[in-house]
């Protein structure tokens, strides 16, 4: 999410401000920091950044230092009173705004804060995504509603929004003519998606799935992140009748206890999820599922967390991201008393990381020999005729091809595995893939 908040700002400011992007922090007119804090220590990094960024204002009195994103939605002003060097304090939903506030900034040096919540309206202010990959993320919905106990993002990005669905689909279009052949759709909960169409009715994330399957050129289509609450039975029906969407599924479960779940007020069962994932491998047996995970949340015993392993395994997850639990000021879960010993969740978050990484390895080692299309990303970064495509659930393989096949298709087996990293050899670039779909038609 940030990364995208991040790249649409250069976007922006190079279109606004022919401003581009340096490497180096002592030639930059305007130094931004995108911020996050969703964890204690993300939050930390701000000031430590911050603290660097001081000394260079001292030899450049026009530098100009802004601050975005969560952090500065959630302290504001106070981030003034920790560092007041800092000229731009603006929030996710304003980044859009960002040209005007450099320019008042720069005429009449007086700090400006604006991390406000307008609806969309940074939407029509944004230019198109310019597109180097043959993959993009496209944002569908913002914010979130659910307010789990732990979070904070109800309260940085502000309630679920949805953006109209024909923007999305003319945004698509519109990379798909830029050569682009994957999109990831992005938002803190995709299928809490209800956009309004131009008929004036509303699209649910299942009805944008479909027609964004129908869009020529588009061929892959992921999302993150979506919710186990309303992950219902039209989004599961549309795994039967798309196959331009991935057998790959991120579906954080967070813990692998009811208690802890219900505390979390995550809305749903251990039961509930898993019959979610049934469901799933029943239209697609080979999908894969990874997963967030909440390690040490307040009261969470030994037992709780063995329930966690059970659950890592009986859904084998695959590759996924696991936190210990961090106190985030003014959300409900601060004012549960935390008696857990760090030491205790440091050694529980190891345990679960080393089973998941386990089986993150039996899934690759299980595609060696195996036939894997891939989408051609770029030039690995090691050796230039050696090429890198991502495998649809998400593997990294390199094979030997040529420059041409950069944005396309291929199919390779694949020869090794290397961690999580595999290698292939090419067996058909994309023309021939083309040629066998129309056969198997004719
Ligand atoms: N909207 C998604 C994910 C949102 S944030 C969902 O609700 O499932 C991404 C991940 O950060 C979460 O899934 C959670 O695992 C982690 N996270 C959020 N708040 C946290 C906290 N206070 N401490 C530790 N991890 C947290």
């Amino acid at each position: 999410m940030n990364e995208y908040d991040s790249s649409k700002i250069a976007d922006l400011l190079s279109d606004t401000h022919d401003f581009s992007l340096t490497d180096i922090a002592e030639e930059a007119d305007v130094l931004l920091l995108n911020t996050c804090s969703i964890r204690e220590k993300a939050q930390e990094k701000v000031f430590h950044q911050l603290g660097r960024w001081k000394n260079l204002k001292k030899h450049n009195s026009k530098l100009i230092i802004g601050v975005g994103g969560c952090v500065a939605s959630q302290e504001g002003m106070q981030i003034r009173q920790r560092a007041n060097y800092v000229d731009i304090i603006f929030g996710p939903q304003t980044l859009h705004r960002l040209p005007n506030m450099i320019d008042a900034v720069d005429s009449r040096r007086i700090p400006i804060i604006d991390i406000s919540f307008p609806e969309l309206e940074k939407f029509d202010y944004l230019p198109m995504t310019r597109i180097e990959n043959p993959t993009a993320f496209v944002s569908i919905m913002e914010g979130c509603n659910k307010y789990c106990t732990f979070c904070i993002v109800p309260y940085t990005r502000g309630e679920e929004i949805s953006r109209p669905c024909d923007d999305i689909l003319f945004e698509i279009s519109h990379l798909a003519n830029q050569g682009v052949r994957e999109v990831n759709l992005l938002g803190q909960n995709v299928n809490a998606y209800r956009g309004i169409t131009f008929e004036g009715k509303i699209c649910t994330f299942s009805e944008l799935l479909r027609l964004i399957s129908m869009i020529d050129g588009i061929d892959r289509i992921r999302f993150t992140t979506s919710h186990p609450m309303e992950f219902t039975d039209d989004l599961i029906d549309v795994y039967k009748d798309t196959p331009k969407l991935v057998s790959f599924l991120h579906l954080p479960v967070q813990s692998g206890s009811d208690r802890i779940l219900t505390l979390m007020k995550r809305s749903y069962t251990v039961t509930e999820y898993k019959q979610i994932i049934r469901k799933l491998q029943a239209i697609r047996p080979n999908i894969q599922i990874s997963s967030d995970f909440i390690i040490g949340f307040p009261t969470e015993s030994q037992q709780d967390f063995e329930k966690t392993l059970k659950l890592v395994k009986e859904i084998n997850f695959d590759m996924s991201f696991s936190f210990i639990y961090s106190q985030r000021p003014g959300t409900p879960a601060a004012d549960i008393s935390d008696n857990i010993p760090i030491e205790e969740k440091k050694e529980r978050l190891s345990i679960l990381q080393n089973h998941i990484n386990q089986q993150a390895l039996q899934w690759s080692r299980r595609m060696l020999g195996t036939t894997q299309r891939l989408l051609v990303e770029g030039p690995s970064s090691k050796n230039t005729i050696e090429l890198t495509g991502r495998t649809v659930n998400n593997r990294i393989v390199k094979f030997k091809g040529s420059i041409n096949m950069i944005g396309t298709f291929v199919d390779v087996k694949i020869t090794d595995v290397y961690g999580h990293t595999l290698y292939g050899v090419l067996l058909c670039n994309e023309n021939k893939i083309a040629h066998h779909i129309a056969g198997n038609h004719a």
